[in-house]
């Protein structure tokens, strides 16, 4: 019998492994603009991490956590999200002692949740986030909140919508807490057998309750900006001048609380709907927490941070034809011998390229040379270089232009410098010819305003 992956885990090769790069890449690139830095957490940490930084009444500690006992009888999880881990990682190797505050870090990579799997829901998926720590000025929610959304324009992703919500300050909360839990006691009866443990643990967490008996009953709550303090309406109101300020915009949504209980203020989510009518749910969200440093050992400081769903980003991407052509792996040459005695000269000619940076395949069965145009095509392959007898024999081998069919014949010792030029022309990203003279990092002179240049040449110079 064959084995099959795990439910609710998806396989990633070929093209979609181009649009995840594609994605993370870009999501990278921006996050570095904005002086972030790479962080990698393990995967693996103590459950405890996850009960008391996610919250003992969160969902994702409750019934979504990969848990075990290792060999050694300690209970460990696989992480269910990133900030919890970043929250340690700090606060065990002193980064905050060390290092001026803010901390500023991005993430990408797996993380593993036990949920029902469907559109746009795995058990195992990719998160991309970051965190800005030690910040007590609001404006890094707001800088934070750019930065997300700086992203979601590079990827063309343009009809965004930004919910936002505060969910104020320890003392707006509690005074919140309280209505609710006076609200939901008179109807706690006719609600599912969650919210009854909600009401108990937590009653902020029965506003996400997605049953629709429950949803009517929640529809008629208290809000929580009746229960703000002037400091936590002023913050709010304060960020929300700074969005409009950066022409990003919003739409404040009271009865967004998120599901992860660290948080407190601003808490925020980016939705899109792609125009084939998917609804793949949030494709990222976030908030402030200011407690979640000082739970986890560290000193009383907040951070901000947000989160996107990889999968869920290249789905509306491709939904949308918003990829770019230019990022699918193309091959520069395919190396066809024609027969196997001069293979050992097809390896060499095809690592004297390789050295120079472009990508080489060739041709290890002793077939027919139209079975290896099939395959130079099948593989996307520019250009063919093609050896026999007489190529040997003189030292020399033919390239073919796989687009225009014209070909010619190079000697060997000419093959670099040849090679080259046939690169030089080269086009941007954009698709249109770029005017940058070879250097990446130049501004390009197409119509594609603030945008770099991603040229072939760049790479094959730098190599
Ligand atoms: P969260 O950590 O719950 O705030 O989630 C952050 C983002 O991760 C969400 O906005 C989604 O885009 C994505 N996400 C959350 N859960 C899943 C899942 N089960 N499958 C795929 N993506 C998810």
């Amino acid at each position: 019998m064959s084995i099959i992956g795990v439910k609710g885990t998806h396989d990633i090769y070929n093209s979609e492994a181009c649009e995840f790069s594609y994605v993370e890449n870009v999501m990278k690139r921006i996050a570095e603009i904005f002086a972030f830095t790479e962080v990698r957490p393990p995967v693996l940490e103590h459950s405890e991490l996850f009960v008391r930084s996610v919250g003992e009444s969160s969902d994702v500690v409750r019934k979504e956590m990969y848990t075990f006992l290792d060999k050694g009888d300690r209970s460990l999880t696989l992480r269910p999200e990133f900030t919890a881990g970043i929250a340690r990682l700090i606060v065990q190797n002193k980064i905050t002692n060390l290092q001026e505050l803010p901390i500023k870090m991005y993430y990408c990579g797996p993380v593993f949740r036990y949920e029902r799997p469907q559109l746009g829901r795995y058990r195992q998926f990719n998160q991309f986030g970051v965190e800005c720590i030690g910040h007590t000025n609001p404006l890094a929610d707001v800088d934070t909140i750019s930065l997300a959304y700086t992203i979601l324009q590079s990827l063309c992703l343009d009809n965004v919508t930004i919910k936002i919500n505060t969910l104020g300050d320890e003392e707006s909360r509690n005074n919140y807490r309280e209505a609710l839990k006076e609200y939901f006691s008179k109807h706690i009866d006719k609600m599912c057998p969650d919210c009854k443990q909600r009401l108990e643990l937590n009653p902020l967490r029965i506003l996400d309750c997605k049953v629709p008996e429950d949803q009517v009953i929640v529809k008629d709550a208290p809000k929580m900006s009746d229960y703000l303090t002037p400091a936590a309406k002023d913050k709010f109101a304060y960020v929300l001048s700074c969005l409009e300020a950066m022409a990003i915009p919003y739409e404040v949504d009271d009865t967004l609380v998120r599901g992860l209980d660290y948080y407190s203020d601003t808490v925020f989510e980016f939705h899109y709907k792609s125009s084939k009518g998917n609804d793949y749910g949030a494709i990222g969200a976030g908030g402030h927490y200011d407690k979640l440093i000082k739970e986890v050992g560290g000193p009383d400081v907040p951070g901000v941070g947000f989160s996107f769903g990889v999968e869920r980003i290249v789905s509306v991407l491709k939904d949308d034809e918003l990829i770019p052509q230019d990022i699918y792996n193309a091959l520069d040459f395919y190396v066809m011998p024609m027969g196997a005695k001069y293979q050992n000269t097809g390896i060499a000619v095809a690592n004297v390229i390789r050295m120079v940076g472009y990508s080489v395949d060739m041709c290890l069965d002793d077939v027919k040379l139209g079975s290896m145009f099939k395959r130079a095509e099948k593989k996307n392959a520019k250009f063919a270089i093609i050896i026999g007898e007489n190529e040997v024999d003189n030292n020399r081998v033919i390239l073919k232009n796989l687009k225009t069919q014209e070909q010619l014949e190079v000697k060997l010792e000419n093959l670099r410098q040849t090679v080259d030029e046939l690169f030089e022309e080269h086009e941007c990203c954009c698709g249109d010819d770029c005017d940058c003279d070879c250097d990446c990092d130049d501004d390009c002179d197409c119509e594609n305003e603030g945008h770099h240049c991603h040229c072939h040449c760049h790479d094959k110079k730098e190599n």
